[in-house]
């Protein structure tokens, strides 16, 4: 064995040798070398990183995914806050390139991400969404569902429903899904390099209960994959009893089959028994591990898809479900034409909520099933006798604001992030004739919030959870800015 591989636990060790023979030596090499930083862009705002092309270098497996020479302090960039991209390891996105050659992913009507939190998995998946389809994103740790949800929101979070459940409390969504990701909580080795604490955390005891966990896991959740269904299993882990060992476990009490991958070569993706492993002596990334299992469903099988019949009856209901007219005042708030269609949208209480007409029975389900965080998009709510226009729409594309109605307001990079801490704005003259004192901030041309105009200011209407606490120094000595320092200038030692 070698001297590079003597801070980690004996055990671990001894298995990576196992697992990977001769390759062992490098294996340990890589580990002692720093994790590369990457980011993947969302496609709806931003077509390339914001910075000069010598500061990048892409993601061979994930065409929105890029590495950066060094890791900026992303707080400072108002692009990061407003959904542009979202900072994940490379190997994740390896997701991407899965989902590319799976034919059942571009004919999924809804997929469900269970382990979702704190979302890098779930924008990917809102990424390549085929059109028709939906995304339940849940996650069971309350405050990590509450950090899914921003990351949702700042993503784009028409067509997803977040909830927070226990796989088991799916059981009644019986073969509802047609793609089930889990990325499933794991011993995570392949965290060792970039968090060193997961060395001290790490056991053979610890890989142990983390097995039996995901088996429960997967278990608690088979019921709810339709009959040839995909189950996407993840995992930062390296192991074999967190990977092949499992699947051999699971395959003692479920049917079914592992799919095949393939990959270019020149990747250096790693295949073992049908788990595919992301290691970083031969991938710029973290350790990852993914499999996909396909459903063979048993004889005696509930159907997964309603029948003709059942269609019609769904049909009848939603003709029968109560006609509703869309406030004048909130019809006027975006452009047209637009994606959606007025089918699309439900009055919910105090409420008018987007979400696709084809998919409201099966929304019906999720409210009386789950726990849920955030269900169909909000689009406006009623205060009083006022109309408020929700941040979810304006941070998802399929509506943009009618700017007869709200006008926009560009910040600078000072301004924004002032926006960002909190603080409200101040006023500025405008010459527009627009007809709500309702106004959208931008930077660098991407939405990011909202503001309300005064007499004397603009409130600022950024979520208060979602502040920015961090305070930076200034450079610039003559204007006394607190927060003006561009994202690729600031390093952390800045922090005051
Ligand atoms: N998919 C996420 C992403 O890409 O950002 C990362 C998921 S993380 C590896 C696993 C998640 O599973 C954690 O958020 C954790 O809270 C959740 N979890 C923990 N125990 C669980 C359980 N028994 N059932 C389901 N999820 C669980």
């Amino acid at each position: 064995m070698s001297s590079v591989s003597a801070a980690f636990p004996p055990d671990f060790t001894t298995a990576m040798h196992e697992l990977l023979g001769p390759e062992a030596q490098a294996f340990f090499k890589a580990q002692n070398q720093l994790a590369p930083v990457s980011l993947r862009l969302n496609p709806q705002k931003l077509s390339s990183p914001p910075l000069s092309s010598h500061q990048f270098q892409s993601v061979p497996w994930c065409s929105e995914g890029f590495y950066l020479k060094e890791r900026p302090v992303f707080t400072l960039d108002p692009r990061f806050h407003s959904g542009a991209y979202y900072v994940q390891d490379a190997s994740c996105m390896l997701l991407s390139a899965v989902l590319a050659q799976l034919p059942q992913w571009q004919q999924a009507d809804r997929v469900l991400d269970l382990c979702a939190a704190p979302g890098g998995k779930s924008t990917l998946l809102k990424s390549q969404l085929p059109q028709q389809a939906c995304l339940v994103s849940n996650e069971v740790v309350p405050a990590r569902a509450k950090v899914l949800k921003e990351n949702l929101t700042k993503w784009g979070c028409d067509r997803v429903f977040i909830s927070q459940n226990q796989p088991i409390d799916f059981r009644a969504l019986t073969h509802s899904f047609d793609v089930i990701v889990v990325d499933a909580p794991c011993s995570g080795e392949g965290l060792f390099r970039r968090q060193p604490d997961a060395i001290a955390e790490w056991s053979a005891a610890q890989v142990t209960f983390c097995a039996h966990r995901q088996e429960t896991i997967i278990q608690d959740i088979w019921p709810c994959l339709a009959e040839s269904g995909l189950l996407i299993y993840s995992t930062c882990t390296w192991n074999t009893q967190e990977n092949e060992q499992l699947l051999d476990a699971l395959s003692a009490h479920l049917r079914f089959e592992v799919t095949p991958l393939s990959f270019p070569e020149g990747w250096g993706v790693h295949e073992h028994h049908g788990i595919y492993r992301c290691l970083p002596h031969r991938m710029q990334g973290e350790g990852f591990s993914i499999c996909v299992l396909k459903k063979i469903e048993a004889t005696h099988g509930q159907a997964t898809r309603p029948t003709a019949r059942e269609k019609k009856k769904q049909r009848h209901r939603q003709k029968k479900a109560q006609p509703f007219a869309l406030p004048q005042e909130i019809k006027q708030w975006f452009t047209v034409p637009s994606k959606y269609v007025t089918q699309d949208l439900i009055s919910q209480g105090n409420s008018i909520v987007y979400w696709p007409a084809s998919q409201q029975d099966f929304l019906q389900d999720l409210h009386a099933h789950l726990r849920e965080v955030q269900g169909a998009m909000p689009l406006a709510t009623l205060k009083g006798r006022q109309w408020v226009p929700e941040l979810t729409w304006l941070l998802s594309d399929v509506f943009s604001p009618n700017p007869s109605v709200f006008a926009e307001h560009p910040l600078s990079l000072e301004m924004a992030l002032r926006y960002l801490y909190g603080e409200a704005l101040p006023a500025h003259h405008h010459t527009g004739q627009q007809q709500s004192s309702w106004q959208w901030c931008s930077f660098a041309g991407i939405p990011l919030g909202w503001v309300k105009q005064t007499p004397s200011h603009f409130n600022n209407y950024w979520p208060k959870s979602w502040k920015i606490r961090q305070r930076f120094l200034t450079v610039d000595a003559e204007t006394n800015l607190q927060l003006c320092l561009p994202v690729e200038a600031v390093r952390p030692s800045d922090r005051l």
